[in-house]
């Protein structure tokens, strides 16, 4: 057993999320650490939302509210998205915590003391009329990277490319359309070149990432630069030195301050449980925490906050870098074990976009499907290593082809069966198993070593194909064996064997599964007589901020009782009632319902 961080990208704040967001990190994280808690690793799942940063400021600016309230809002949407899911989180809590701006500042002391944040002279826009700075937010531009006319001072929109203001091509004020003139003005620099031998060490020996993101990683090691880590803005984190601290008009920037999520939310969740050290089991070098794993979980545009800069947030602290140093209070700190990067999900060949209406919302979603149906789409058609459509067509057929008529089916026939004519979970006839009774067995039990080993090196959809050839075999085997035909007497031992294997071989293909569609795993557990919790779910908890600040909902959860990650022998005598279908049949109708919302 070993100590397993789960960190999942944090979403940011300011608005629903939708089902795009939680394909490439949401669900194949939560598939991850559902499977290690069920191989008998003790995980830690932490994420939260995002909500610093000018976005979140412009939006709340243009509703008429502060941008805290702002992010109170899409918080709960999300954490609720989130708990619909099943996303079987630790703490999933929020950056606008006390915890987090205490974590956030110490690092970036830390980083400072030891000379890996470096203050600079650089060019800040000011109000020509007022003399006063204009925040980032309120200048505008063309983009000097697409032409965009609309970029922000801090980014285009259109382009995703991080932007200075001065490098707007005509900039103007938003508030009252002049020219901004340009003044030196300091602000504070991560040293990233200092940091980029240990980054590299640390690549060169990272070993069974997907290759293109570690091809990717060590590029961006050949072009670093000191970056900007301050900004003009009045909405984030205070920067913690004397003489800034009190500054209202410059703030860390938003990126820098999330990340630093993973570690702050660790912590508070360690501080929740009442062992506030606790934490270190996953994140200290020395000691305790030395054999842990770190798997981040995002989409592919994040790469670079975690290869280069969360990994140089962490060396910088811990003193490991060319200038050296010294730990912080926090002690030194493990960098990732790897970086667990997907690709895009697009939404009938276009991007998803809400202003174009490209999009269905998790909570949209969930009112109309269940969890689980998306859980499955996702694992087996998710955008694991390439960018992947998602269609309503295709949604339609992976449901009623393969989750109803190939999964369902089976669990539906075997336990009705078994219900009908024993009423319990049947014995083996004493003559013994055949040979096909045996290899079907057989089947079902190497699944665990297979199944079990590509969820651990992320390949899910492998994964579940191979968890679903299971299923395909017990079907087989069915419609070969043909229970229903063993009408006489005399052939009823018989009868409760097949029945009796294939309940066998349903309760171990539903072990495998139970990581992907937790909420299915859990019905089906029952149907089979079983009692208690077969896959446990997050709950949400309203929670009282442990620095003084406003309540909030975290999502938490009990998850010891799971079941386990073996075959459990079946008891027989166990009481079978009549089942219930465990999936919805889908209608071929919801395709063009869900395709006219699209376009209207
Ligand atoms: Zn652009």
């Amino acid at each position: 057993m070993s100590h397993v961080l789960a960190a999942v990208a944090w979403p940011y704040a300011n608005g629903p999320r939708h089902i795009g967001h939680v394909s490439g990190f949401g669900v194949p994280s939560d598939v991850f650490a559902r499977y290690m808690r069920m191989a008998g690793h003790d995980v830690l799942m932490v994420s939260g939302t995002d909500e610093h940063g000018t976005p979140i400021q412009v939006q709340a600016d243009a509703e008429g509210l502060k941008p805290r309230e702002l992010a109170d809002r899409y918080n709960r949407v999300i954490v609720e998205d989130l708990h619909g899911l099943g996303l079987s989180y630790d703490l999933f809590t929020r950056t606008t915590t006390g915890n987090h701006y205490a974590v956030v500042q110490e690092l970036f002391e830390g980083m400072y003391r030891n000379g890996y944040i470096v203050p600079k002279t650089t060019m800040g826009a000011i109000s020509p009329s007022t003399g006063r700075t204009l925040p980032d937010r309120y200048i505008e531009g063309t983009c000097p990277i697409c032409g965009y006319d609309s970029a922000r001072g801090d980014q285009c929109d259109n382009c995703g490319n991080q932007l200075d203001p001065i490098d707007l091509i005509n900039p103007r004020s938003k508030i009252n359309g002049e020219a901004p003139e340009f003044v030196e003005t300091e602000h504070f620099f991560l040293d990233l070149p200092a940091l980029a031998d240990v980054l590299r060490q640390w690549l060169d020996t990272r070993e069974g990432w997907r290759p293109n993101v570690l091809r990717f990683s060590k590029n961006l090691l050949d072009d670093l630069h000191p970056r900007a880590i301050t900004r003009d803005l009045e909405w984030g984190v205070p920067i913690p030195l004397d003489g800034w601290r009190e500054r209202t008009d410059k703030r860390i920037y938003v990126w820098f301050d999330a990340v630093i999520g993973y570690l702050s939310a660790s912590i508070e969740w360690a501080r929740r449980t009442g062992d506030p050290e606790a934490w270190r089991k996953w994140w200290s070098t020395d000691g305790e925490g030395k054999d842990s794993q770190a798997y981040y979980f995002m989409g592919k545009d994040n790469i670079v906050f975690h290869s280069v800069i969360w990994p140089a947030l962490l060396a910088g602290y811990s003193g490991e870098g060319d200038r050296g140093g010294e730990p912080g209070r926090l002690g030194r700190l493990n960098l990732p074990t790897e970086v667990v990067s997907s690709e895009f999900l697009t939404m009938e060949g276009r991007k998803f976009s809400s202003s174009r209406r490209v999009v269905i919302y998790v909570r949209d979603f969930l009112q109309r499907y269940d969890a689980d149906a998306l859980r499955y789409f996702i694992a087996v058609a998710g955008p694991e290593n390439n960018d992947t459509d998602f269609t309503w067509a295709e949604f339609l057929r992976r449901n009623n082809d393969e989750l109803v008529a190939g999964w369902g089916n089976l669990v539906n026939r075997s336990v009705s069966m078994a219900a009908k004519n024993f009423g319990e979970i049947p014995p083996i006839d004493p003559a013994g198993l055949t040979e096909a009774d045996e290899a079907l067995l057989a089947v079902a039990r190497a699944g665990f070593a297979t199944v079990g080993d590509l969820i651990a090196r992320h390949r899910q959809k492998q994964a579940i194909g191979e968890a679903m050839k299971v299923v395909a075999e017990a079907n087989k085997y069915l419609s070969e064996q043909a229970p229903w035909k063993l009408k006489d007497a005399a052939d009823k031992p018989r009868m409760g064997t097949i029945l009796h294997v294939a309940l066998q071989v349903v309760s171990d293909a539903n072990t495998l599964l139970t990581p992907f569609l937790p909420h299915s795993a859990q019905k089906i557990h029952e149907l089979l007589g079983g009692t208690g919790v077969h896959a446990p779910m997050p709950v949400i908890e309203e929670v009282a901020d442990l620095d003084a600040g406003p309540a909030y909902p975290v999502l938490t959860g009990d998850y010891t009782q799971g079941t386990r990650w073996e075959s459990v022998p079946l008891v027989v005598g166990r009481p079978l009632a009549a089942p219930k279908p465990v999936f919805r049949k889908l209608d071929p109708s919801i395709v063009d319902e869900e395709l006219a919302r699209l376009e209207s």
